[in-house]
């Protein structure tokens, strides 16, 4: 027997039962996405390993250890996109939009790839939904965007969501902070781990992000970014604290909070779950602002804000409220003997033109078993076709959850069912 062949680690199968979660929630995005004036950018699966390696940087655990890096045919290091926000920038630098229009607002949706550690709520294949934010160094730009994030979670009916905020401060005040914290890493090197230690000479702030307990107990008790700011920093950070008050939207600030990439300044914002179905996987979203990045990646000097979200994270969670977003069959249409097939997938052709969802048996067979079918295709009524309804053109519909089949002209099949969806529709949710 030959072997079957299973699967990539960590990269899920998504099936029907479980898609409609997915739909739903990029549906609610697309739509309030939309709202705020943000237009979807698809970019390619693969990029330039440069790219990611002069953005998220060098030192990062993304780059460091969990891209699936390739060579081409032709030779070329290609990385599969671990995050959407270089790929957009690339994109936005490579099609010169900043001499189209000042201000440039995107979202995007699809996979990412990371070689991580399998556990809930952390693949190797997962979905992000995200958004970029061109053109504005404003407070009002960070906020705003936080304000997207806060009315999907609300969209999506999600709550016990917290929003964490910090500031990284920027090239003319972060230099003062890193100096310091090294010199407290340094002090406090034999605690660190293996990885930390070198962290340390390479990239400090990395320290902090570090799962390892006794790592995170010396990060606590380190030096406070925050109280690095330089002026301009801080009356951006008080302008943004002011303007999510103004906003209605609560958060905590945390200053230890880093986020795993190289390219912020300033703001930065996680929000966490406190569901337990994610485990450590609480964080469902992240951003900040990253100024300096385009310059850094030869492109013109534009700031900007940008967030993802992880899909499979918020799909658990969805998951976990226990509300489904299937939609079942309008129809089941049955046929009552062999003579009446034909006439049956004529009749579901044409209702499904006339917009109905209708399922049909292509394998015929007994009643029996069609209708054990239409019972478990969850349909609303059941229409059974045989020679008696075809020469007289009057069937009946038969509801499912019990109750007198109402009788139809088969040619008013659609109109009578589509009153009956409304009627449903009209009565709310059972
Ligand atoms: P990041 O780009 O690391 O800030 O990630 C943004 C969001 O994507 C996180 O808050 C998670 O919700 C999600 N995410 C990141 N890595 C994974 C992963 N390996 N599996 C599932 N979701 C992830």
């Amino acid at each position: 027997m030959s072997r079957q062949i299973e699967g990539v680690k960590g990269m899920r199968d998504l099936l029907p039962g479980e898609i409609e979660l997915w739909q739903h929630v990029e549906g609610l995005a697309r739509e309030l996405f939309g709202r705020f004036g943000y237009g979807e950018v698809r970019t390619p699966m693969a990029e330039d390993t440069g790219l990611f390696v002069r953005s998220v940087g060098e030192e990062t655990d993304i780059v460091g250890k969990e891209m699936y890096t390739f060579d081409d045919k032709g030779g070329r290091s290609l990385s599969l996109r671990p995050e959407g926000t270089a790929p957009a920038a690339r994109a936005y630098i490579e099609h010169a939009i900043n001499n189209k229009e000042p201000i440039t607002r995107w979202f995007y949706m699809g996979p990412m790839f990371r070689y991580e550690r399998m556990k809930t709520g952390r693949y190797r294949q997962f979905y992000q939904i995200g958004a970029e934010a061109y053109g504005s160094k404003e407070a009002a730009q960070d906020a705003e965007m936080m304000d997207m994030v806060v009315q999907f979670l609300g969209a999506l009916e999600l709550k016990d969501v917290t929003l964490n905020l910090n500031s990284l401060g920027d090239e003319a005040c972060r230099p003062a902070y890193h100096a310091k914290l090294v010199e407290y890493l340094q002090a406090h090197r034999e605690e660190l781990c293996e990885d930390c230690k070198r962290r340390m000479e390479t990239n400090p702030l990395r320290v902090l992000d570090c799962k390892n307990p006794t790592c995170q107990a010396v990060a606590a008790a380190g030096p406070n970014v925050l109280e690095f700011l330089c002026e301009p920093c801080r009356a951006h950070f008080d302008d943004l604290q002011r303007k999510l008050t103004v906003l209605g939207i609560k958060y905590v600030v945390n200053p230890r909070m880093v986020r795993g990439l190289d390219y912020y300044t300033r703001t930065v914002f996680e929000f966490i779950a406190s569901h337990p179905a994610l485990g450590t996987a609480s964080t469902v979203g992240g951003g900040g602002r990253y100024d300096k990045m385009m310059k850094g990646l030869g492109g013109p000097d534009v700031p900007a804000v940008g967030f993802a979200m992880g899909l499979d994270r918020l799909v658990l969670l969805l998951k976990e409220s226990g509300r489904t977003f299937t939609s079942p069959p309008d129809l089941f249409v049955a046929v009552a003997d062999e003579g009446s097939q034909d006439a049956a997938l004529a009749l579901a052709s044409r209702l499904r033109r006339e917009g109905l969802r209708v399922d049909f048996d292509t394998r015929g067979g007994s009643l029996k078993s069609q209708m054990k079918r239409a019972d478990k295709s969850g349909a609303r009524f059941t229409l059974v076709l045989g020679e008696a309804e075809r020469t007289s053109g009057q069937a009946k519909l038969k509801p499912m959850a019990g109750g007198d089949a109402i009788p139809v002209a088969l040619d008013d099949v659609a109109k009578t069912l589509r009153a009956a969806r409304l009627a449903t529709a009209q009565a709310g949710p059972t």
